[in-house]
């Protein structure tokens, strides 16, 4: 067994664990595999241990990957998840070569996406990306201004909107990291409660995943406890 496939494995087992302990269904979690910064072969190794869903950041560096992952294994399905910073200028091939965008924070992008999303392909499941802990360097719609941002996503015709994603302050308290993340949840719930039709709640990455089940999370977004640590990152 490889190491990516033992990775995988305890992170299943991890997630179940959390999930159970929340009196959540075992499946209720889905598991993100973050391959930013890693090749084709760790997808490939990570596929053949039955992981199919795949979260990218930087654009040029997924396009390369998909296609080379396609070539390799023509006969798989994937589903790749873009979760970096977005560039008005890289809309498009975002919008080409992805299923879910996890880091949508305003309509400008959105409208790009739609636009720009080929007729034929599903539409393009979006989920936005909320600053929680209110840093001024963090990325993401303030809670403020979400619901305004969420009704005219919603509205977008080739764009399905999902949920909600953040990125909370990294801290090692469980009680800490936990409360961070019922703040997102919170949000999602007054947007379900306002009418929309949300299902998606992605939160939790390596270090904080456990915390962020007994949240609610629905995606999970994990790299370096399956492929490793990075030698480079944003
Ligand atoms: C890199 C990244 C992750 C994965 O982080 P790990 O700590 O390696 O699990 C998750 N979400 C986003 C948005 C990321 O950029």
């Amino acid at each position: 067994m490889s190491t990516i496939d033992q990775n995988l494995q305890a992170i299943n087992a991890t997630m179940r664990d959390a999930a159970a302990g929340a009196g959540r269904a075992p499946d209720a979690v889905r598991l993100l595999a973050v391959s930013k910064t890693f090749g084709a072969d760790a997808v490939l190794a990570a596929m053949a241990a039955g992981q199919r869903a795949f979260g990218e950041n930087y654009v040029q560096e997924a396009v390369d990957k998909i296609a080379a992952v396609a070539l390799a294994e023509p006969a798989t399905a994937l589903e790749w998840h873009f979760i970096g910073p977005i560039q008005s200028n890289k809309t498009r091939p975002i919008a080409e070569h992805f299923a879910w965008v996890h880091t949508v924070e305003r309509e400008k992008i959105a409208q790009r996406l739609s636009e720009q999303r080929p007729a034929g392909m599903a539409p393009l499941n979006i989920c936005l990306q909320v600053n929680i802990s209110g840093e001024a360097s963090k990325s993401g719609v303030a809670p403020a201004e979400l619901a305004a941002l969420a009704h005219a996503v919603a509205a977008l015709p080739n764009l399905t909107l999902r949920g909600l994603m953040a990125i909370p302050e990294a801290v090692t308290q469980y009680e800490q990291q936990r409360a961070a993340f019922a703040q997102l949840r919170l949000l999602y719930e007054q947007l379900r409660a306002d009418g929309l039709a949300l299902d998606t709640l992605s939160m939790g990455m390596s270090a904080d995943l456990r915390a962020a089940v007994a949240e609610g999370a629905t995606i999970v977004r994990v790299g370096s406890a399956i492929f490793g640590s990075r030698s480079y990152d944003q």
